[in-house]
């Protein structure tokens, strides 16, 4: 292992995805020793998901020869900050899961839950995009849209521990009904799920110039976000029509952060954005025309450092802030 990483004292930092679980092992500096990950098997149950966390990390700590002091896991869902019971995690269908209490038990380690955006915003902060500024958003948009905010150098939890669900803000009236009750959510137009639907109903109205997504995608029930992202890149015209409408939507809810948090950063990060880092310029052309020059004034607009690994990280140091203060 790198010479002069401080071994002694190593956090664990789990990553519960709706397909994967990851675990890493990481050191002080947000270095990463050991990861591990296995599939998400959600017909197994809440209970059968933790064994398999409760697994993952057995192997990552085995593979490593080391121990680790606390554990952090973030996953999508509302958590109850007190008691690490997940509240909601719509994404797998658990409803007031006692995910801290139970790894706990199985792994004799303090455990703190998270949501794994805010996890990973936390991550980007302290060792990605975000060093060194006390005002940071991070956006993510991956097949839903969240994030996490940090304001006077402290990052923001909210009345019931819910906020950065950046993309439940309404940025159309009486628009397309979301995954939550409301309808016209930032994420109903730019989540992943959300340009997958676009994208089909554009090439149902259009089936002529909708040809290169059918093909690329094999029919119209297949077209993905990804889909688009791809017949972009070929230099298809719907699928640019597409692109540039999700930027214009993703841009209307960068603008109402900028303007309410005025952070000196705003990262984007996600799948989405990943597959397509174009996004980032459109969003930043149309965020410094329309949203207010003080807010704006400062403002640097950039993608994720850490990229999938910035939820592990954060998760860790989430945990190793609480458990090891000394550090
Ligand atoms: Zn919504």
């Amino acid at each position: 292992m790198t010479e002069g990483r401080n071994r002694e004292s190593l956090t664990l930092g789990v990553d519960l995805g709706g397909t994967k679980v990851e675990t890493s092992l990481i050191d002080k500096t947000g270095y990463i020793l050991a990861s591990h990950r296995r599939p998400t098997q959600p017909d197994k149950g809440p209970y059968g998901i933790i064994a398999d966390i409760i697994e993952c990390v057995k192997n990552c700590l085995g593979e490593a020869s080391e121990s680790a002091q606390s554990l952090g896991i973030g996953m999508a869902g509302q958590i109850d900050k007190d008691t690490g019971m997940v509240r909601f995690a719509p994404n797998l269908g658990w409803r007031n899961i006692p995910l801290q209490a139970r790894l706990e038990e199985a792994l004799g380690l303090p455990v703190v839950v998270s949501n794994d955006v805010r996890a990973a915003t936390y991550g980007e902060w302290l060792y990605g995009a975000g060093q060194g500024v006390d005002d940071l958003v991070c956006v993510f948009v991956g097949t839903g849209v969240g994030g996490g905010i940090v304001s006077g150098g402290r990052l923001l939890e909210g009345c019931n521990n819910t906020v950065g669900e950046l993309g439940h803000m309404t940025i159309v009236t009486n628009g397309r009904q979301c995954h939550c009750r409301n309808r016209g959510c930032l994420e109903a137009y730019a989540g992943g799920w959300a340009i997958a639907e676009r994208g089909q109903e554009a090439v149902r109205s259009d089936p002529q110039a909708g040809q290169p997504l059918i093909a690329i995608a094999g029919g119209i029930e297949q077209i993905s976000a990804a889909t688009v992202t791809k017949a972009y890149s070929n230099g298809d015209s719907l699928a640019q029509n597409i692109v540039e409408e999700t930027a214009e939507y993703l841009a209307a809810g960068v603008v109402g952060i900028v303007n309410a948090f005025n952070p000196c950063v705003l990262v984007l990060g996600g799948g989405v954005i990943h597959g397509l880092p174009e996004y980032a310029s459109m969003v930043e052309h149309i965020v410094r025309l329309n949203a207010l020059e003080a807010a704006v004034k400062n403002l640097r607009i950039v993608t994720s450092v850490l990229g999938n690994k910035a939820g592990v990280i954060g998760a860790a140091t989430l945990a190793r802030h609480k458990f090891q203060k000394d550090e």
